[in-house]
Formats: structure tokens, sequence, C-alpha cells
């Protein structure tokens, strides 16, 4: 039986392996039951390497969570809110949260992209079909046997006395083995006919097919044309669902060739699937971000602004991320012309423009600004100053002395930019600079050691000048290492006063 904790760690991305810590331990603050649900389970149990979003289901309310979340606490940051250089991988931010009292769930966005949506473990009680169902409090049991399809219906235990405990009560786990996709009763496609899409969807993503009997109940499902019964509200989630595809172009042609396209929207007759190619391509170079926006530009880029604003509304629920999706090709003609004026003369003003921008943005001028100036800094900024970022000093400072805090960021801002300008260089550079601003005086360099002298065949046992033997033996006596210097040795071979000890670390080694 695998081992969910050791996959969490190994297979999630550490941003995200950090906001399943990050909201366990908001759960367990609030004393409530919390579970890894859904499609991460699922691709962390068939292997897949990249997992888009992280689902959780919570025994309580969702509300408690994000209530917690939107404390401020040092790990938890909003954008714009001070705080040390962007370097600090540990750091996450709540970017933007929602919550749906109708479906009782959050849905919450937190920095450098990562999706989280905490829903109560509940039952669904559909009294008519194609009908929104009630939804009842429930356990983690009930709420997996609602879901749509076995291997979707596993549940990994986040609470700190059992972590890492699968719960997979209709046995997913076989149906994954068996490369299947199992619904889960008779009922499924009549209570929800969004699910024909979402198993249509996923069977093309993994290469699964459908279980004989849930084949049945498809067909069933499609000869009642039970696939042009969707709420725009589920038209809207399931577009959404395949723009977040890392091949959407795919999901839209093989759904267009089955006549099903326009059972999401009307518009949808006409799509740029060029542009479409374009985002994909890009996606391959980064595989980690969520190009939902540069896709949903991409799928509109031939309608009219009456059809994409009315589009935009019914696929993106964040406000702000509607207003940028709508704004893209606009924000970007003015971000172009900033950067290639004096405004963004040195590599550090670059990152000082770039930084507060959203990155989907950067990475549309990406895609598609013609003009090599912007390219290049583009490139820069999202290639070369992660680079840089990494290698901040961080544990070196930690190490002479410098504790986490506003000295060590400013420390780190400077030596940022310093190397981002050319201005530090090297890695000698770089210690000398972090020691200066550290105020920390360099180690006095050794003495240079005199060559000994070849005896000579003649030679008296005891030299004429014991000052040379001193000298002599010193020379002979000099330690490899500062650990085995001992006391009374002249200045300069003992470590500088000053100096504190380097604690032992792992980028100190
Ligand atoms: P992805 O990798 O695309 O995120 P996913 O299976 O996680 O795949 P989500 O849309 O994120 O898909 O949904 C999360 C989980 O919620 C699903 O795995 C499933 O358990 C449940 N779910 C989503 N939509 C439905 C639905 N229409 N009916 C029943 N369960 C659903
Ligand atoms: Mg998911």
């Amino acid at each position: 039986m695998s081992d969910y904790n050791f996959l969490m760690e190994s297979k999630l991305s550490p941003r995200q392996f950090r906001v399943v810590n990050l909201l366990a331990q908001a759960a367990s603050a609030e004393g409530l039951n919390f579970y890894l649900v859904g499609g991460a389970v699922r691709d962390l149990t068939y292997g897949q390497p990249i997992i888009r979003d992280l689902d959780f289901a919570v025994e309580g309310h969702p509300e408690k969570i994000l209530r917690h979340l939107q404390t401020p606490r040092p790990a938890v940051r909003r954008r714009g809110e001070p705080g040390p250089v962007p370097s600090h991988e540990d750091e996450v931010w709540l970017e933007e949260a929602r919550y749906d009292a109708r479906w009782v769930s959050a849905e919450i966005y937190f920095s450098s992209g990562v999706r989280a949506e905490v829903s109560q473990c509940r039952r669904e009680d559909y009294s008519q079909p194609g009908k929104p169902p009630e939804i009842v409090p429930a356990t983690i049991f009930e709420d997996l046997r609602r879901r749509d399809f076995a291997l979707n219906a596993m549940a990994v235990s986040l609470h700190p006395n059992s972590r890492g405990l699968l719960l997979d009560p209709t046995n997913g786990g076989g149906d994954i083995e068996r490369k299947e996709i199992r619904a889960l009763h008779s009922r499924s496609f009549i209570d929800d006919p969004s699910r024909i899409f979402r198993l249509v969807r996923l069977a093309q993503r993994l290469g699964f097919k459908p279980e004989e009997k849930t084949e049945n109940w498809l067909r069933s499902a499609l000869a009642q044309q039970l696939q042009n019964r969707l709420t725009p509200e589920q038209q809207g989630r399931e577009l959404e669902a395949i723009l977040r595809e890392e091949n959407p172009a795919r999901t839209l042609k093989l759904l267009a060739d089955r006549g099903w396209l326009t059972a999401l929207d009307r518009n949808l007759a006409r799509v740029r699937y060029e542009r479409l190619q374009k985002i994909h391509a890009l996606a391959q170079k980064f595989p980690e971000d969520d190009l939902f926006l540069l896709n949903f530009d991409a799928l509109v880029a031939g309608l009219s602004t009456g059809q994409r604003v009315r589009l935009a509304k019914k696929i993106i629920r964040f406000p702000g991320m509607l207003k940028l999706a709508l704004h893209l090709e606009r924000e970007a003609k003015k971000l172009s012309k900033h950067l290639l004026s004096s405004r963004a003369a040195s590599p550090s003003q670059v990152w000082k423009l770039l930084s507060p921008q959203p990155r989907i943005l950067l990475l549309y001028l990406l895609a598609y600004a013609s003009q090599s100036g912007v390219q290049n800094r583009i490139k820069h900024y999202l290639f070369k100053v992660p680079q840089i970022q990494a290698r901040l000093p961080r544990l070196e400072l930690q190490a002479l002395g410098v504790n986490p805090g506003p000295k060590m960021e400013e420390i780190l801002g400077r030596l940022f930019f310093d190397q981002l300008d050319g201005k530090i260089k090297t890695s000698q550079q770089l210690s000398k600079a972090m020691r200066s601003l550290a105020g920390i005086r360099e180690p006095t360099p050794l003495p240079p050691t005199r060559p000994r002298a070849k005896p000579k065949k003649s030679a008296p046992a005891t030299p004429a000048n014991p000052s040379d033997q001193h000298e002599t033996d010193q020379a002979d006596a000099r330690p490899t290492s500062r650990a085995s210097q001992k006391p009374g040795r002249p200045p300069g071979t003992r470590p500088h006063a000053a100096t504190p000890r380097r604690k032992k670390s792992p980028s100190a080694r």
C-alpha cells in the first residue's frame, strides 16, 4: 500500500505541499477533520507528474479555515503587504478567496498560482433530474459516495493523528489499476449531466476507458440528450475545467467532433485553435503555471467584445481575474511600452517594474510580444532572476549571526539588486559584500608560509637562529583546518575574534 505522506511530500510541488500543510494546520487549530480529496489523490495514486489543483474536504465549516487563514500571520501574507524581497520560498500569500454559501465551499488562490478548494463534507439529495441537489452536512465516507467516479472518491486524512491514511470506500484504487472510470450509481449522469463532460475529459486526459456499466449509463444519458441540459453555472465550470487542461484545444476539438461543444456555449462554433496551440507550446516550458487565463483569451479571441464579456462572466468567478482576463491585451501593450522606456534601463529597474505585475501578463507577453527588447527583459526576469533569488545567502547570513527579520531582508535586498545589476558577479564578491553589509570584518588572511629550506646534509641538529626554528615549526604544525587550530598561535592564524563560529547548515557545509 502506498505511503501517502511520502507521496504528498515527493509528488506535490513544494508550493502545493506548503499549502497542504498550511491548510492542515489551520484545520487542526480549528479542531476539524480535514482530508485531501479528488483529483490530487487520484493523481498521486496513478503517479501523474503534475497535480493541477488541490481539493480538500472538511467535516465542519470551511469558512472557519478561511477565517483562520485570513487572520494575519507571518506565513500568510497578501500581495503588497510589507515583507522581504520576494525570494523567500517558504512564504505563502493568500491572493484571492471566495466563499460559496450554496455549495458550502471556499475557493482559494495562493501566490504563485496554487489553487485550493475546501468543501464541507456533504450528502447531495437530488429531487429532480438536472436540478441542483439539496446539500446536507455529512461524514467523509458519505461525502466520498456522492462524488462522480470511484477514482475521484478517495481521500487522504490530514489530521495530525492519522495523517496519510487513505480512505477508498468504493475501490477507486482498483479502477486506477484497471484504467477504468466508474460512476458510483446508475442515476449519476441523470442527477448531474455535467458528469458526461467530466468523464469524456478525464478519459481523454488519462487514457482511461469507462467501465462497462458506466458506458451503458452514459449511452442512455446521451440518448436522452442530457448533455444539453447543463445549467449555465455547470457550463461555465466545465469550460473553466477544459481551459485548465494541459491541451484544451484537443478537448475542445473532441467535443466539437461529437457535436457537444455548443452545448457549453452557443458562441463556441468559432474557436481560434491556432492561438490555443501557441499557449499549449508555452505550457510545455512552464508546466507548473496555470495558463487558464491565456487559454480563455485564446478561446474568445475571435469573438465580439460583448460575447467576450458574457463568456468571461460565465467562466471566471473571481472579480480580479475577470478584469485581468478582459484586459490582457491592453495591459500587455502598456507594459511593453514601459519596458522599452528609460524606466527600465537597468535590470533592477526592470525587476521593480515587473515584480508587481501578474505573472500571467508576463507569460502573455512571452507568447505574443514581437519586440525583442520586451522578449529579452521578460525572459531574463522569468529565467535568470529566480536563479539569483534561489542563491541569496539566507543560511550563510544566519550562520554569521544575522537573525531572520528586517535587517536580514534589507541585506538580502541589497545583495539581490547588486547581483541583478552586475555589481556582484562572483561568489567571492557575494561573500565579501554579505560580510560587509552584516558588519562583520573579513577574516585576516593567513600569513604567507615560508617554503621549508631543504636540509643540508651537513646541517647541525639545532639551527643557528632560534627564530628560524620557531617559524619552521609553525609551518610544520600549521593546521589544515580551522577546527584544529589551538590557542596561542600568532595573530592571523586563528579565526578573527569578531567572527562567530559558522553553524552547520546544508548550504554552509
Ligand atoms: P482535476 O485534476 O481536473 O482538478 P478533479 O477530479 O480534481 O480533476 P475537480 O473539478 O477539481 O476535478 O473536482 C474535485 C473533485 O470534486 C472531483 O475529483 C470529484 O470527486 C468531485 N466532483 C467535481 N465535480 C463533481 C460532480 N459534478 N459530481 C460529483 N463529484 C464531483
Ligand atoms: Mg481538482
